[in-house]
């Protein structure tokens, strides 16, 4: 089983419609849109949702009302000021949105008033899509250990990969160098790297792929948008020859993305010309690497 993991040094980059067009290509894969921060591969594969599940990131306190005596000592040691007085009630309670889970309110009050349980910080799905069975999630609003999510996430595709006998996974991987992108490539057979020609996407791209060779995970490198500023694509090229990347495919700019997003298609269903060529011809040779890596 191979897993193909598509990233950016940021988003914005073009990441997913490429993702969605590798799964209108690939037709028999697993997908997984680990990119839970701003997931939007949805929009693309119009998912049916088959299964719902809650995700819980961590623990978070609750005072106990009855046990509580009301001496401020929690709010007093709490770090993320994320227990207050209530006015209305005068009684101290725990701010849904601010606690981390740390349990120094726990350990510092007096009367054993203050309870733990899992924190619901989201939802993860398990979908058929009609190039396959996607998993995805939604996390609520400033939630964050998305990166244990995104480790759910890759960790139910390869479940079902072998439940269903495919070989291939092909996951929307988060964008940037922190905690869920190294979730997301951690093990992966290939990370694509999608950049633009832009010194903010050449300076992203470098980080990133430094990224994955600490990591250990092959790296190859896509430019989006090419044609907006060759002089800098250039230079993507000669970074990515003088650090042994493969340079895979340029993608020129193109309306047809933003066409085929509207009508929620990928842009290989929406077209076979110009810039969908292009992501076919990224496809294939993404394919290639994967097979020689074997
Ligand atoms: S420290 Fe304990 S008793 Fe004091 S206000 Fe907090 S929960 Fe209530
Ligand atoms: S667990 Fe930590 S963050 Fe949460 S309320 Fe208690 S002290 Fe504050």
């Amino acid at each position: 089983m191979k897993e193909i993991v598509v990233i950016s040094g940021k988003g914005g980059t073009g990441k997913t419609s490429i993702v969605g067009c590798f799964a209108a290509l690939a037709q028999n894969a697993v997908l997984a849109d680990c990119d839970v921060d701003a997931a939007d591969l949805h929009l693309i594969l119009k998912p049916d949702i088959k299964e719902t599940h809650d995700f819980s990131g961590g623990k978070q306190a609750r005072i106990i009302a009855d046990k509580c005596k009301g001496c401020g000592k929690c709010a007093e040691v709490c770090k993320f000021d994320a227990i207050a007085l209530d006015s209305a009630t005068q009684k101290y309670t725990v701010k849904k949105t601010g606690c981390e889970g740390c349990g120094v309110c726990r350990y510092f009050c007096p009367v054993d008033a203050i309870a733990f349980a899992n924190a619901v910080n989201g939802q993860w799905f398990i979908s058929e899509t009609r190039f396959g069975t996607l998993a995805h999630a939604k996390l609520g609003p400033g939630e964050e250990n998305s990166g244990k999510l995104v480790t759910l996430l890759r960790k139910k595709a390869k479940e079902i990969a072998q439940q269903q006998d495919k070989d291939l996974i092909i996951v929307d991987g988060s964008p940037g160098i922190g905690c869920p992108v190294i979730a997301s490539i951690t093990g992966a057979d290939l990370a694509l790297i999608v950049t633009e020609p832009t010194m903010s996407g050449l300076h992203d791209l470098k980080r990133v792929a430094s990224l994955a060779v600490q990591m250990n995970v092959p790296a190859a490198v896509c430019v989006n948008k090419y044609d907006i500023n060759k002089s800098n694509t250039k230079k993507i090229e000669e970074y990515a020859n003088a650090n042994q990347i493969t340079l895979t495919e340029k993608i020129a700019y193109s309306n047809d993305f933003t066409a085929a997003q509207i009508q929620a298609e990928s842009i290989c269903e929406y077209t076979t010309n110009g810039s969908a060529e292009h992501v076919r011809n990224l496809w294939q040779k993404t394919l290639k690497i994967l097979e020689q890596k074997e």
